[in-house]
């Protein structure tokens, strides 16, 4: 696919670019591409979603960088920054959203506007080898080349000037040895700047954010492997099946909250306790339902006592609705299944249904009342109950959910006498 990218690859319609898998698989690519689109599109949640708590942990984790939402406005590599153990999803948003600003500076050969570089987290201003960030200076409101410039003269500021006008005391060398790392990187031209651009970011447009505008400008990029799969494989998934199971919730449903949902679980960036209490955010782990175990996805899930209960009333339930008897591993139950499942559509969206059920249960410490989940269920179906018949695809609809049809879980779409 590199051919094709090199070659003015915004000129090429994407439908080209993603053929069938017969066509040498680029089909795969797309789904790859989609997978660090959707990743790289959480930037636009870190810019919207104020005071939301699942920034807490990627905040927390980067305060030594500035936070998450303004190391993303940085020019960095991901690879030099000092990330610790921020989880792999954290450090892969990153990545992703590294990828796509690159490109996207390749394709519209931007030309960088020196004075508005930042210079915090930045690749090109190191110094010992490493980008640098210095929290007081930062407060004090030095973010960009600019403001280590004299506006009268243009000069970059002497130590006394900038003393002066920040406020902030910082050593001689300290503050020569960052002034010698930019003029090591760009040569200032004491002549002011030559053109002033008052023209916005491309992301600082919301719209270009969303997930669909952002896997255009990745489509035809390199793939690169997801590097948290181990905790999968430990749960008895062929390392060959991961594709599947990735794949598995844009196949079950087009609710983008469950999907999403799923794709945390996958990326093991789900809120337990056990978490929340590394980070140092909550005193204790124990679990919200049982209060007496450690509170992991794993224990969740799988191991609560009361989730367990919820699980043999819902393989109750499946074996009164399609009259056979199934048990799922622990691994289907979690990820997702590998191979199709008697029933698969309607047992694959009761899954993850279900566990989204028991997620926010968890959260707001409430039972795992059955006919709650149940309720929920149905709403799911009817949404897309509703669209069918929108999309006049009732015959699909109907042999779709066929089992939960004639247990009158969900009703028929019946014809009507204008469209079949
Ligand atoms: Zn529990």
């Amino acid at each position: 696919m590199d051919f094709i990218w090199d070659n003015k690859p915004h000129k090429i319609k994407t439908n080209t670019l993603i053929g069938d898998k017969n066509e040498g698989g680029l089909k795969l690519s797309e789904f790859e591409s989609m997978n660090k689109a959707l990743k790289a599109s959480w930037v636009r949640r870190f810019n919207t979603e104020v005071n939301a708590p699942w920034k807490i942990i990627p905040n927390y984790m980067t305060r030594h960088l500035g936070g998450f939402k303004f190391l993303l406005s940085c020019s960095y590599k991901t690879k030099e920054l000092s990330l610790k153990n921020i989880p792999c999803f954290y450090s892969e948003i990153l990545n992703c959203w590294e990828t796509v600003k690159k490109i996207k500076a390749e394709i519209d050969q931007e030309k960088i506007d020196l004075y508005e570089v930042i210079i915090w987290n930045n690749h090109e201003i190191k110094i010992a080898t490493k980008p640098i960030f210095y929290e007081s200076w930062h407060k004090a409101g030095v973010t960009k080349v600019k403001h280590l410039l004299n506006p009268n003269s243009g000069k970059l500021l002497t130590y006394q000037e900038f003393v002066n006008l920040f406020k902030i005391k910082p050593s001689f060398t300290v503050y020569y040895g960052l002034l010698h790392a930019i003029k090591n990187k760009w040569n200032i031209s004491p002549s002011g700047r030559q053109s002033q651009t008052l023209k916005q970011n491309w992301y600082d447009d919301e719209e270009n954010l969303s997930n669909a505008a952002l896997h255009k400008i990745i489509v035809g990029n390199k793939y690169q492997p997801p590097t948290n799969e181990n905790r999968i494989i430990s749960y008895g998934v062929e390392p060959s099946e991961i594709k599947k199971i990735y794949k598995w919730p844009f196949s079950v449903t087009n609710n983008t909250k469950l999907i999403m949902f799923q794709f945390k679980i996958n990326h093991n960036i789900i809120y337990t306790r056990d978490k929340l209490k590394r980070a140092n955010i909550i005193p204790d782990d124990l679990c919200y339902l049982c209060k007496s175990e450690q509170h992991t996805i794993q224990h969740m899930f799988l191991k609560c006592s009361h989730v367990a209960l919820f699980w043999n009333e819902f393989f109750d339930w499946w074996s009164q609705v399609t009259s056979e008897n199934i048990k799922l591993p622990d691994s289907t139950i979690l990820y997702g299944p590998t191979t199709s499942l008697k029933h698969h559509q309607p047992l694959s969206l009761a899954l993850l249904v279900a566990k989204y059920f028991i997620y926010k249960c968890n959260l707001n410490e409430q039972s795992l009342l059955f006919s709650l989940f149940k309720t929920e269920l149905r709403e799911n179906i009817m949404t897309e109950r509703y669209i069918a018949i929108k999309n006049k695809t009732a015959k699909l609809f109907n042999e779709k959910w066929k089992c939960l049809i004639l247990k009158d879980f969900v009703p028929e779409i019946l014809p009507s006498p204008t469209s079949q």
